[in-house]
């Protein structure tokens, strides 16, 4: 089910508990600002998510509320992951689904990292 993404905070939310240790991930990289691991339901053969430490719905929640810090330091970590991933070479996508057209289903901000094939053309 597609959320809204002016939707308030849900703690809820399984990233909410995956960034608790509720529940488990196959973690790949955490530093202060961001905790990455493997999509559970790869769409490419390399497909991981990275989400910001603090408590945001969306790309909108995180741009408008966030502080320069939790900004740079989460933008930072998503290129250090795919770095680390060995990805910068063959390249690599960046997908943010942000509310109901975008089809964001879980309410807590994270970047898709999509990578291990030729991709194709941009999806519109
Ligand atoms: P969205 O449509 O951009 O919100 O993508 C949510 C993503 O979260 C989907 O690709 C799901 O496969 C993924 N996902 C949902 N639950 C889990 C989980 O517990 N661990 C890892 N990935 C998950």
């Amino acid at each position: 089910m597609p959320i809204d993404a002016t939707q308030p905070y849900d703690d809820a939310n399984i990233f909410a508990r995956i960034l608790r240790g509720e529940i488990p991930a196959r973690t790949v990289y955490e530093d202060a600002h961001a905790l990455a691991f493997h999509d559970i339901n790869p769409q490419a053969p390399h497909h991981v998510l990275v989400i910001p430490k603090g408590r945001y719905v969306s790309w909108d929640d995180f741009s408008s509320r966030a502080n320069d810090a939790e900004i740079a330091g989460f933008v930072r970590a998503v290129g250090a992951v795919a770095r680390a991933a060995g990805l910068v070479e063959s390249g690599y996508r960046l997908l943010a689904n942000t509310g109901r057209d975008a089809h964001q289903e879980v309410p807590h901000l994270h970047v898709h990292i999509f990578a291990g094939r030729p991709l194709g053309p941009m999806l519109a």
